[in-house]
């Protein structure tokens, strides 16, 4: 199907984008890979008049270290993501969660900033980004602001970003290196049925997990479980996966029953704390 017929605005600058979001309101849909916003719009479950083209933006794809973090512009795709020498050897998990997104033309048109925003419940990103306590920088008509990680993720497809704001970078620590992402996927699409992402560091174990619920959750149960523990036993590691789903409601569709993806997220959840450890 065709999408319903839009104007096109590409601005040059973010001021630019804010300016032309402020003036069309609920009308406007920014566009960034267009591999989410454009197959919604040809199922008409988007239906915006005006399309904001960021995608010209200057600046907006850079992947930069700056002050003990390493900052990945919106615009940056997952390829870059993937492939990034910076990311690889000073925060690998995000560049393990891209290189298994969708395939190859995804990978290659997709950006971090269009799928933080597009809030898919299984999207890889989110539990990569829980787990490492990253944070967004957004910009809006009333200047920018910083929203962590935590608090970005709101509901199905909702985040806590304002209609009116544009998601500007992603703010990861330089210093990330015991971690590992262990996905099973929908086999079509790539999509994760439960993808858990484990960051292992001096303050403790960190767990995001993606594509079991409405929206991706930090294991804060199985978390408790290893807090203060360095080298958990494997007994130890087993207790904390068996709570990976606990506290949630897990989704029950065509892909996968509710019960089945939380028994994916207990076994992934320990394969990736293994994997993560004996990497470290
Ligand atoms: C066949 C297929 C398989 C896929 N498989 C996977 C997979 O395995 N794992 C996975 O994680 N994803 C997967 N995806 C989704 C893919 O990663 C998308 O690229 C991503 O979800 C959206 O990024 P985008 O840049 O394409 O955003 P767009 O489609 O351009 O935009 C998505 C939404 O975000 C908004 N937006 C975009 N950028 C910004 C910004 N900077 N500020 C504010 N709002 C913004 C748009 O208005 C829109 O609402 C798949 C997609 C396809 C088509």
């Amino acid at each position: 199907m065709y999408a319903a017929s839009f104007d096109y605005q590409r601005p040059t600058t973010i001021d630019e984008a804010i300016a032309l979001l402020a003036k069309h309101g609920d009308d406007a849909k920014v566009l960034a890979g267009g591999h989410s916003l454009i197959p919604a719009m040809k199922l008409r479950l988007a239906r915006p008049r005006i399309v904001i083209d960021i995608a010209r933006i200057a600046n907006l794809s850079e992947i930069r270290e700056s002050g003990g973090r390493i900052a990945i512009g919106a615009l940056a795709t997952h390829r870059a993501v993937e492939t990034s020498a910076l990311l690889n050897s000073k925060c690998p998990v995000l560049s393990e969660a891209a290189s298994v997104i969708g395939d190859v033309q995804v990978r290659n048109k997709g950006t971090i900033g269009g799928s933080l925003v597009h809030a898919d419940p299984a999207a890889d990103y989110p539990a990569a980004i829980l787990a490492l306590d990253a944070e967004v920088e957004v910009a809006g008509p009333g200047g920018r602001r910083t929203i962590r990680a935590a608090d970005f993720f709101v509901d199905l497809l909702q985040t806590s970003l304002a209609a009116d704001e544009i998601l500007i970078e992603v703010r990861v620590p330089a210093t990330a290196r015991t971690v590992a992402y262990v996905k099973t996927e929908q086999k079509a699409s790539g999509f994760a049925l439960a993808g858990v992402a484990v960051v292992a560091g001096a303050d403790g174990i960190r767990i995001g997990v993606t594509g079991v619920a409405a929206t991706a959750y930090r294991a804060a149960a199985a978390e408790q479980v290893l807090a203060g523990q360095s080298s958990p036993s494997t007994e130890t590691i087993a207790l904390a996966a068996s709570r990976a789903a606990d506290g949630v409601e897990p989704l029950n569709d065509i892909h996968a029953s509710a019960d089945f993806r939380a028994h994916l997220a207990r076994v992934n959840t320990r394969r990736a704390i293994e994997k993560a450890l004996a990497r470290g």
